[in-house]
């Protein structure tokens, strides 16, 4: 097994150090080049929802490729984006009566946070975007600015502006949040401008699995409609079908006015991003917001051949079916060790196990590795033991990781 500073020749700031070099992955299944086997429930933070290597993705890319396919077309008409975009209309929107234009905001999730807060500020007219406490949006000025994380704040030096951050959901326990909102936004004179758009993840990944209530969603969705406020759901990490359903709001019944994809929006694991935008939103000239590698053909082919999962209900139900196993696993542990002082967070198959003594999470972690299973912290403090398995695990795969956290959080006890 090597050391992390051995394989180390990233800069400082990437901070995921698995001691070893991986090779192959299937499924929910990775390998390194010593042949260990791994149960992966990083699942690239959510960017593998259909797991490794999905057989008919990697064939239909194949394909695409022999038969000398597009790769790079910048934002040239190609068949592939056009497959992609009647697929998109015709498995996801239509059958959820959503009216969106579908923007392709660059690679990235921050490129498309960037975009849904540019087009927020250029229809409205005005600067101002909330977000809330432990958000996560990305690491670009524009979306790190409604980043309410101040360890990453403080990677642009200085304070960022056009942002202020309030409690999410029950964050603050029994006291209704919302309503303190409303109290600044009718009180121009407390300083707060009325602003642009709130930004929220329904459920927040890197902020440790804090899932919002279908209440609280309805509510900020009612409020931003009161106010004449653009609702942004960020579903970069929590939609794509990771927490049950394609959308992650559609429980909630809302209707955002903008939505950020990305991570399993390319289905195979290649960088792409949608920011999906009410029409009467399209205000964009052309060339107002380019960029050379927006919409990557390849990823397209891949995607295109994703949304099959969602041509019927099955693979939702068996997302949630699969979250209740992971749910019930997770708070059979929390009741197994007490001492362990933790609770159970998250829904569908985003979910985590939240613990007040966050200086055991690297340790058990790292013993999980050892034992077959990758998993990450999330949480300012680190306290969460953050699962997102590839959605196409079976039962046995999750009990398979259940048990490997159960030896590792004993280990670490012991
Ligand atoms: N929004 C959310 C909710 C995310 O979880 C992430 C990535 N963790 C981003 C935006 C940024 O996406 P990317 O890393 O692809 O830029």
């Amino acid at each position: 097994m090597k050391t992390f500073e051995e394989l180390e020749s990233t800069v400082r700031s990437y901070s995921r150090g698995w001691p070893t070099v991986f090779e192959k992955a299937k499924g929910y299944k990775i390998w390194d080049t010593d042949g260990n086997e791994y149960i992966d429930f990083f699942a690239g933070a959510g960017a593998l929802n259909y797991g490794h290597n999905d057989d008919t993705m990697q064939e239909k890319m194949i394909d695409y490729i022999q038969n000398n396919g597009i790769l790079h077309s910048l934002d040239m008409g190609t068949t592939s984006r056009k497959m992609f975009l009647e697929r998109f209309k015709e498995v996801i929107l239509e059958p959820r009566d959503l009216d969106y234009k579908v923007m392709f905001p660059g690679p990235t999730g921050t490129n498309s946070v960037e975009s849904a807060l540019k087009i927020a500020r250029k229809v409205t007219g005005r600067d101002t975007v909330i977000s809330f406490t432990n958000a996560f949006h990305g690491m670009t000025i524009g979306s790190l600015s409604v980043t309410a994380n101040s360890f990453k704040r403080h990677g642009a030096g200085v304070p960022l502006h056009h942002s202020v951050s309030m409690p999410f959901d029950d964050y603050v326990e029994g006291q209704n949040t919302l309503a303190y909102l409303e109290r600044f936004l009718e009180d121009r004179g407390s300083g707060v401008a009325l602003p642009a758009a709130i930004i929220l993840e329904t459920v927040q990944g890197e902020g440790g699995i804090n899932a919002a209530s279908m209440e609280w969603l309805k509510k900020v969705a009612d409020l931003c409609k009161r106010w004449d406020i653009l609702l942004i759901v960020d579903d970069v990490q929590a939609g794509c079908g990771r927490t049950g359903t394609f959308f992650s709001f559609e429980p909630a019944g809302i209707d955002p006015d903008i939505v950020c994809l990305s991570k399993s929006i390319g289905g195979a694991g290649l960088p792409m991003a949608l920011t999906l935008i009410k029409p009467e939103y399209d205000q964009w000239g052309p060339g107002e917001h380019n960029g050379t590698f927006r919409g990557n053909n390849l990823a397209f082919i891949g995607a295109a051949e994703a949304l099959s999962y969602w041509e019927n209900d099955d693979f939702s139900k068996s997302i949630q079916e699969k979250g209740v196993v992971l749910r019930e696993g997770i708070e059979a542990l929390v009741t197994k060790y007490p001492e362990f002082d933790a609770h159970h967070r998250g829904r569908g198959l985003m979910q985590g196990i939240a613990t007040a003594k966050p200086e055991l999470t690297d340790a058990i972690c790292s013993e999980a590795f050892q034992r077959g299973l990758i998993v990450e912290t999330s949480g300012p403090e680190d306290e969460v033991v953050k699962f997102l398995p590839p959605l196409i695990i079976d039962k046995e795969g999750i009990n398979e990781g259940l048990a490997i956290l159960d030896e590792s959080i004993k280990t670490v006890l012991e």
